[in-house]
């Protein structure tokens, strides 16, 4: 009997011109972490795909379905391997017919990596459909749209037979974009956006502000959940959380009421500039949306860009909620930003906040507390919990001896 294997497509990844093997071969880094619960026998490259080989063949399904959700895969194959054996090869093309779910119809699409191979795609179209036609012949042969398509691929010395195969998230293996460091809410667009930037590439490193200690820390536990749906791409390692609510209280009594969201969104964003730099990362991310809300107006996101010097990278800023919370279910993290939390965002919440804020306004509240001060020492309150998924993730040095220097208390694992 054939032994299946879960063959992984990759296209843009395929488009790389020069450092198409870096880019293959974080993937396949990215795969083997990923897949680290699973008996893996080994990943290797065959002609344009990489082959996850099983040590228990048990777990195809579970491994087809782990791959698909790795960024930098198009496409996610459950096959055969058979030895250049026609009717080996026409035995699995009907056992993988028959795994295939419900169909009506079905064609065969054969290729050949190698001409040395002396049977032709056509040929092989034949034998394999006259077979499927013997086994299955209440069924329909389909050029067109038939649903099902049975892939019997010659590589090498091998031929690989599929017809379960699902389309991956696509995009470019996580580490071969840089690293960016994302503004992570527990609310629906912020998880978005962070997958999204991981999914070009980014290793991405979340920062959590929290009201504590004026609220409790639920929305810290979300934002871990919320880490944990995210771990199967394998797009962040570490959860870094900075407890906010101190500064919020200040900041809410030194400076105009309809202002306190906009110094709020400037301190976080300066703070997350500041691990950004010790972290070696070159962006912020944000889960902005043009005109979503008050702080999303333009006028509003000029007053806090002005903050930082690095490009702040908004992916959903031409999305709408739709699409966003259509994503949300996709990722896995509809159902927990679904749950409405306190955290920094609901504290201190003014009535009526500015929608239109004027700069020279802006820059006066700005110096009504000592912002410098607090920008500091909220980085030194910075906290984080590790999740191990993500296979680029190296944790800077300087935090390394900055960790052992202060204690755990002030920077350190929760
Ligand atoms: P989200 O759904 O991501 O919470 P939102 O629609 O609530 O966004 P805002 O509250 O204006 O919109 O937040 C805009 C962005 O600011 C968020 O997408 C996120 O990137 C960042 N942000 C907001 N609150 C926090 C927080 N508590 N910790 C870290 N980043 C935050
Ligand atoms: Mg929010």
């Amino acid at each position: 009997m054939p032994t299946p294997v879960c063959l992984v497509h990759y296209h843009e990844v395929g488009l790389k011109g020069k450092n198409r093997a870096s880019f293959e071969n974080q993937l396949v880094a990215n795969l083997r972490h990923a897949l680290r619960p699973y008996p893996i026998e080994r990943i290797r490259r065959i002609s344009g795909h990489l082959l996850v080989e099983l040590a228990d063949e048990r777990v195809v399904r579970d491994i087809f379905e782990a791959v698909r959700q790795v960024p930098g895969v198009a496409r996610s194959s459950v096959a055969y391997r058979c030895e250049r054996d026609e009717q080996e090869y026409c035995d699995a093309a009907i056992t993988a017919l028959a795994e295939a779910g419900n169909f009506e119809s079905f064609k065969v699409h054969a290729r050949r990596s190698n001409t040395d191979y002396p049977l032709h795609t056509i040929d092989i179209n034949r034998l394999v459909g006259s077979a499927l036609c013997e086994r299955f012949p209440d069924k329909q042969v389909l050029m067109h749209h038939p649903d099902v398509i049975v892939y019997v691929n010659v590589v090498q010395s091998d031929v690989y037979v599929y017809a379960t195969s699902e389309p991956g998230v696509g995009g470019l293996p996580v580490g071969t974009a840089g690293k960016v460091v994302s503004l992570l809410s527990s609310g629906f667009d912020s998880p978005v956006a962070t997958w999204m930037v991981g999914r070009r590439g980014a290793t991405v490193i979340p920062i959590h502000f929290s009201g504590r200690p004026m609220t409790s820390d639920t929305s810290e536990y979300l934002c871990q959940d919320i880490m944990r749906a995210l771990a199967p791409s394998g797009i962040a390692s570490r959860l870094y959380v900075v407890p906010f609510g101190a500064s919020q209280r200040e900041i809410s009594l030194a400076v105009p009421q309809s202002l306190r969201i906009i110094m709020y969104r400037r301190i976080m964003l300066a703070v997350a500039e500041r691990l950004a730099h010790i972290e070696g990362a070159k962006a912020l991310v944000t889960g902005e949306s043009l005109g979503q809300v008050a702080s999303q107006t333009l006028d509003n996101i000029t007053a806090v860009n002005e903050v930082v010097d690095m490009p702040v990278l908004r992916p959903l800023i031409g999305s709408d909620k739709q699409e966003i919370m259509a994503r949300a279910q996709a990722i896995g993290t509809y159902e927990l930003s679904s749950e409405s939390v306190d955290d920094c965002c609901t504290l201190f919440m003014p009535r009526r906040p500015e929608t239109h804020a004027r700069l020279d306004e802006v820059h006066e509240a700005w110096e009504l507390f000592d912002h410098e001060a607090m920008i500091s020492s909220l980085v030194e309150a910075i906290e984080y919990v590790d999740f191990d998924t993500c296979a680029s993730y190296r944790p800077p040095r300087s935090m390394r001896t900055w960790h052992n220097e202060l204690g755990p208390a002030n920077f350190g694992e929760r």
